[in-house]
């Protein structure tokens, strides 16, 4: 397998029953980029998505993570080799401020869980840390904050700063967009761009001009199928992809 490709499945295939929702998929993600998987209502994403974290076990085919064939391990294996999709970690406390949420996914890290009311010299170079995400998410002015009191859009920045608290290589997004209003889809956009400087993105997006303009490849999948796969020029241009989005 070529060296810059983090994640690579062969043949992904998911039954229920009778029904195929994934099938046959081959799928690549280089290292460093942001890649998008796209496609009409019920194409495979989420099962996809499921298939990848380990949430589903493929009924065949295989899933490469950095070279090592992940297929058979369980969801905090894959978490636990740099792989974490946003909303696992992101159970939000409401009734904790921002910054503890930031806190205690960095404790998390470190393995002592929920170990939130340790000394404050323990707690402190946690909380400066915590700190820094949370102001690189654009959050710092709601640091001290329940984190049940922020907008629908700060929330996915809250999950973005957990999700990172766990310095993961590799991040999976689950629709990072989904229910927001044009400033926060602004805001979340610019974070994601922001931190996919040093680490590989996949995501599901329904908002195509989100999809044009953040993602360097595309994989359009349809009846769980890969239809096509390019940057957004090429796949939004072919026939077959416009078609699918017509015809669902
Ligand atoms: P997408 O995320 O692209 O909208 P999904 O992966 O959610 O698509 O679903 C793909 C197809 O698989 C759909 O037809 C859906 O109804 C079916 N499907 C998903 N999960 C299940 C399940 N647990 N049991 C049976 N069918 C399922």
């Amino acid at each position: 397998m070529a060296e810059d490709i983090i994640l690579a499945t062969t043949g992904l295939t998911k039954e229920f029953g009778g029904f195929t929702a994934v099938n046959g998929v081959d799928l690549q993600v280089r290292r460093g980029t942001i890649h998008a998987l796209i496609g009409p209502n019920g194409a495979g994403k989420t099962t996809c998505f499921n298939l990848l974290t380990k949430f589903l076990a493929p009924t065949k085919g295989s899933i490469v993570y950095n070279g090592r064939d992940i297929t058979r391990q369980k969801p905090a294996d894959i978490a636990r080799l740099g792989m974490v999709r946003s909303f696992q970690i992101s159970a939000v406390f409401p009734q904790l401020s921002v910054k503890t949420n930031v806190r205690i996914a960095l404790q998390r890290k470190r393995g002592d869980s929920f170990d939130f009311w340790r000394s404050e010299e323990v707690l402190q170079p946690l909380d400066d840390e915590a700190l820094r995400l949370v102001d690189a998410v654009g959050l710092a002015a709601f640091a001290e904050l329940p984190a049940g009191e922020l907008s629908y859009g700060r929330k996915r920045a809250l999950e973005i700063a957990t999700t990172l608290a766990l310095d993961p290589e590799m991040m999976l997004l689950d629709e990072p967009m989904a229910g927001m209003g044009r400033e926060d889809v602004e805001r979340i956009e610019a974070l994601i761009r922001k931190v996919s400087a040093n680490r590989t993105i996949l995501m599901v997006e329904h908002n195509l001009s989100v999809v044009a303009s953040l993602s360097d490849r595309i994989t359009v999948l349809a009846r769980g199928q890969v239809l096509a796969e390019g940057d957004y020029a090429a796949v939004s241009k072919d026939p077959r992809v416009i078609e699918a989005y017509i015809g669902s």
